[in-house]
């Protein structure tokens, strides 16, 4: 799938990002093609424009996470350190969180209301963790 294989794409860029970000910086002038500033990430349903690839996170050493919910769901998702075009929605909780010192709320698509993911706040920093197969970039 095209989505799938964008965002694993960046997640390579993001993971050099995290370990050397000086050496990142001086080379996106260069790499126009592919520099994550310039792609958007949007809905897969509405294309509504939901955050940007330059906002790709490491949370945990890792900006993207596969995780199983209590109903054995597995879910992939990346972390992004803001997500404009979501509404965050439901009570914070801290039931099953998947990050320690957690609370989630659910993250919609604000257009068309697509479960998009979640937030996770209350430890440093916040975050948004985006599924992989709800978003494609553009
Ligand atoms: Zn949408």
């Amino acid at each position: 799938m095209i989505s799938e294989s964008g965002l694993y794409r960046t997640r390579r860029k993001d993971i050099g990002h995290v370990h050397d970000p000086q050496a990142i910086k001086k080379d996106q002038p260069e790499d126009s093609e592919e520099s994550q500033e310039s792609s958007r990430i949007i809905c897969l349903s509405c294309k509504h424009p939901i955050t940007h690839g330059d906002s790709a996170l490491s949370v945990m050493g890792s900006h993207q996470h596969t995780q199983c919910n209590p109903a054995g769901i597995f879910f992939q998702f990346s972390c992004y350190n803001q997500a404009s075009g979501c509404l965050v929605t439901g009570e914070a909780t801290a039931e099953f969180s998947w990050f320690p010192g957690y609370f989630w709320q659910f993250a919609c698509c604000s257009d068309c209301g697509t479960h998009l993911g979640w937030f996770f706040s209350g430890g440093k920093p916040n975050f948004f963790g985006l599924l992989n197969n709800k978003l494609t970039s553009q």
